[in-house]
């Protein structure tokens, strides 16, 4: 039986739907300013896609330009005075900063209640609390899928592969967040002897690597469900790291890339949005 293709464009309008009733209860509009590098050619896409999931909803995306010259001192004072405006309701640097900055120093200097991408440490640390926003995109977006996909995901195994600071480890903290309902969580990473041993013993495969075809068919245990985040260019076009098409013959179900995890995020980027906006107003 081939896998359950999950789309993510309808999870996407859902969740967009959902945050409506909220956006009309505001004082005021968000009002977010994107902080994105010339020089990084990724940095334009993921503007116009921050720029059309907001536009939808009659949200401002202004942009703060930088450049592989801008010094970290310039960029710390760049989101300070983001930080200290009180029109400003949310703020997205986009990585990777310049090679010369610390990301670690621009990701705490901005403000932990205008972060709406979830990725200052005060809001990845509140997530091993409680449910909490706002939360790194990507990382609620893989989640949610799991989420919509079982009833109940106690006793169950997760193989989270990959353990970066913004994706992986948020990923197995979302996962671990209920007490009674937690999988049992294996994070695999570079060091990991065995991968296979582990993603096959795997009811839930989450991957978030970075590396075309890093998963196997015969890495994935029969019937799990398959979420993969990465995004990686192959020829002309974008692929996952999962080797898609094999895997639909063993999965059970499984996000395609592109249209899987990449529109959920954006949903959960604009989740934020409304979550820092209620947050500063009340
Ligand atoms: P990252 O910071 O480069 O982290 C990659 C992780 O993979 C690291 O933890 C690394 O381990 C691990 N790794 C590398 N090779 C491995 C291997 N052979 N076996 C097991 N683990 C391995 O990347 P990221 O920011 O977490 O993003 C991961 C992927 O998700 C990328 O393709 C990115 O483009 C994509 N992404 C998608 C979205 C979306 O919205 N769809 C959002 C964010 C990211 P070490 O640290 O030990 O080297």
């Amino acid at each position: 039986v081939a896998a359950k293709i999950l789309s993510g464009e309808e999870i996407a309008a859902e969740i967009r739907a959902s945050v409506e009733p909220e956006l009309a209860r505001l004082r005021r509009p968000p009002r977010v300013v994107a902080v994105s590098n010339r020089d990084n050619p990724a940095s334009p896409i993921y503007l116009g896609m921050q720029r059309r999931t907001l536009r939808r909803h009659s949200i401002d995306l202004a942009v703060e330009e930088i450049s592989s010259r801008t010094t970290e001192a310039e960029l710390i004072s760049l989101i300070g005075r983001l930080n200290d405006d009180p029109t400003v309701t949310g703020i997205s640097v986009h990585f990777p900063v310049p090679e010369t900055i610390d990301p670690l120093k621009v990701i705490t200097a901005v403000r932990p209640e205008k972060d709406v991408e979830g990725t200052h440490p005060h809001n990845i640390g509140m997530i091993v609390f409680r449910d909490h926003h706002p939360v790194p995109c990507a990382a609620k977006a893989a989640v949610e899928f799991v989420l919509r996909s079982r009833p109940s995901l106690g006793g169950l195994e997760a193989t989270v592969v990959g353990h970066s600071a913004m994706v992986g480890k948020p990923i197995a903290s979302l996962l671990l967040q209920s007490k009674t309902e937690a999988p049992t969580v294996t994070v695999c990473h570079v060091a990991t002897r065995d991968l296979a041993a582990h993603t096959r013993r795997a009811d839930l495969l989450v991957v978030a690597v970075g590396k075309a075809r890093l998963i196997r068919a015969d890495m994935i245990k029969p019937g799990a469900l398959v979420v993969d985040i990465g995004i990686n260019r192959e020829g002309g076009r974008i692929v996952g790291d999962v080797d898609f098409e094999p895997a639909l013959a063993v999965a059970g179900a499984i996000t395609p890339v592109p249209g899987g995890v990449g529109p959920v995020s954006l949903s959960m980027f604009l989740r934020n949005v409304v979550a820092c906006a209620q947050g500063l107003s009340g």
